[in-house]
């Protein structure tokens, strides 16, 4: 692409859509209109309001991560922000790392990794699959780790880590801190830091919690955070050190000036999840989730992922043979405003299930946009049998209406 010349660039609004559209890819997820209020309003960053503001943050992040752990860090980028926080902190040279990889997001943690200067040691999963106990018992009796990786929802195929406590007791029990992935999971699903005994949990704005992008959230337990108190070497990133980061989440000291809108955009989707209650928003995306895959069967397509490591918060679809992905999801756009995202090398699109994506407005454009889409792409599909199935899933539980 050339460069553009001054005169032809457009106003913002003559770029953006004129109807927001429905976003029900793989993230970033539809704001609720308080969260979006919270996103337009700037205070002091180190003000007496703000530390109201991020006292309450974090005892809102361990009511969701089900941590009793204090140590609980904002962090001004994206979920990888957080995922370099959490390595660079807790690895370094000299240590080692075990990565299950199993897709693009544990590939990026073993890049992260091995750019801490730590031994890093991956293993794959031999398809279309979450790396099995048995893989990690058999690489700790070769070797010991001082740390293991795992990307509980694997977001670009739509995998689940279903065996997540397992391979962490394991990991446990050789000594390893347990490092996780949880961009995709926490705040959709049933996810318990303490009980799981996981020392640092990652989560991003934009995805589970229902919030924006840019912003996120580590989480360290008290084993993680006594590594890293009293580690003698300084972590290479001066913004992504935990220890300089915490005298702003703990004590309200300046380290760098915070994405204010963020951090209350934050809070808000934070107290959101509070206020409707862990257990009721599981169930409330659990009820979506199955519905969804329920009418996409209905209609005649595949999910890709095998039902017992399906990803419920993002489902993959096989697209049949001849399909063409991108001009289905562009249809969707033109005709619906339903945005659906593509693949990473897959034969596939997904479906995203975190927060406003779960609700059944939402659900009964997608499905119906992504039917017709491919009736216009040329591929018969059944749209009546999957709205009715999606119907029928929804109908049992009212937990996806705004109003209940
Ligand atoms: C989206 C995603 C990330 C990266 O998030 P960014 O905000 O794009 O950095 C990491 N891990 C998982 C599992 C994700 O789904």
């Amino acid at each position: 692409m050339g460069r553009k010349k001054i005169n032809e660039i457009k106003a913002l609004h003559d770029i953006l859509p004129r109807e927001p559209l429905l976003l029900m890819g793989a993230g970033p997820v539809p704001i609720t209109t308080a969260v979006a209020r919270a996103n337009s309003i700037v205070i002091n960053h180190i003000g007496e309001t703000m530390g109201v503001v991020i006292d309450g943050l974090r005892a809102l992040a361990q009511y969701v991560f089900q941590t009793s752990s204090e140590k609980i860090i904002g962090v001004s980028g994206p979920s990888s922000a957080a995922m370099e926080m959490a390595i660079t902190n807790l690895l370094q040279p000299g240590r080692s790392v075990l990565v299950l990889e199993n897709g693009t997001f544990s590939h990026r943690w073993a890049i992260m990794a091995g750019r801490t200067g730590a031994d890093v040691t991956t293993i794959t999963a031999k398809g279309i699959m979450p790396i099995s106990v048995r893989q990690v018992e058999d690489a700790f009796s070769i070797k010991h780790y001082d740390a293991v990786i795992v990307t509980h929802g694997e977001t670009s195929s739509g995998i689940l880590t279903f065996n997540l406590q397992t391979i962490a007791a394991h990991a446990k029990k050789h000594g390893a801190l347990v490092i996780v992935d949880a961009v995709t999971t926490l705040g959709a699903m049933d996810f318990d830091m303490d009980k799981w005994r996981l020392d640092a949990v990652i989560a991003g704005g934009q995805k589970a919690l229902g919030s924006i992008p840019g912003i996120s959230l580590v989480a360290f337990s008290e084993t993680a955070w006594k590594y890293i108190h009293n580690r003698t070497t300084t972590t290479p990133q001066w913004c992504l050190d935990a220890k300089l980061a915490w005298r702003f989440w703990g004590f309200h000291e300046y380290h760098y000036t915070a994405p204010v809108p963020g951090v209350l955009s934050l809070y808000e989707a934070l107290y959101e999840i509070r206020q409707e209650g862990l257990q009721q928003r599981w169930a409330r995306h659990t009820v979506s989730s199955q519905a969804m895959q329920k009418g996409i069967e209905a209609m005649g397509l595949k999910l890709f992922v095998p039902k017992p490591y399906r990803l419920p918060s993002v489902l993959s679809i096989a697209l049949p043979y001849g399909a063409d992905g991108y001009k289905l999801r562009q249809f969707m756009v033109e005709a619906f405003g339903v945005e659906i995202a593509g693949a990473f090398g897959h034969n596939i699109v997904r479906i995203g299930q975190m927060g406003e994506q779960c609700r059944a407005h939402n659900l009964f454009k997608t499905v119906y946009a992504l039917g017709m889409a491919f009736d216009h792409i040329g591929l018969k599909v059944n749209v009546p049998a999957a709205m009715a199935a999606l119907e029928k899933g929804l109908a049992a539980n009212k937990a996806n209406l705004l109003v209940r």
